[in-house]
């Protein structure tokens, strides 16, 4: 009954965007438990933007000075930037990550800016030799952050947009072609 965990992503029930893609871009403060994933398919290349609070991260959002602190964020640094650990594609779809980046304003930015919330940020690209069969993408977030139980997605892909929550139990996203 697995499929019954997956979460369908349809072309059919395209939302509008504007409000999801307001509060990603913006610095707006977060929910503790819950991130943001915006997936971007064009062509072959597929894009992941995820941004995370610090509180699900690394249990802290305040600026990291101690070297306890730092290196809990440079770890975590770390676990984000397993681009294969945290997302895994079908073998069919020949999926290669060529790109993983992670920021964090709990080391670098501005700690007024994010209203006592600090958060992580990381980008991914894949280059999928077959990127109609990519079909489902597992995400790893909620077992390598487990305070984390939500996740809302916006996917896009070609012409069509699409919004969805992914939760612990329900962490894979369908691509409909
Ligand atoms: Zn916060």
């Amino acid at each position: 009954m697995r499929n019954n965990f997956a979460v369908m992503i349809c072309g059919l029930i395209a939302l509008s965007l504007a409000g999801g893609v307001q509060a990603q871009s913006g610095h707006a403060p977060h929910t503790h438990g819950e991130g943001e994933l915006s997936i971007v398919l064009d062509g072959s290349l597929l894009t992941i933007d995820v941004s995370l609070p610090g509180a699900d991260v690394v249990g802290f959002e305040h600026k990291a000075k101690h070297e306890e602190d730092i290196n809990k964020v440079r770890n975590a640094m770390a676990s984000l930037l397993a681009a294969d650990k945290l997302f895994q594609f079908q073998n069919s779809a020949a999926c290669e990550a060529i790109e993983a980046k992670a920021k964090s304003s709990l080391i670098e930015g501005d700690e007024d800016h994010d209203h006592g919330h600090g958060d992580f940020d990381a980008e991914y690209a894949f280059r999928c030799a077959s990127p109609s069969e990519i079909g489902e993408l597992t995400v790893k977030l909620f077992e390598i952050f487990p305070s984390l139980h939500e996740l809302h997605v916006v996917l896009v892909t070609g012409s069509t947009q699409s919004a969805t929550t992914l939760k612990p139990n329900e962490n894979i996203i369908r691509f409909v072609n």
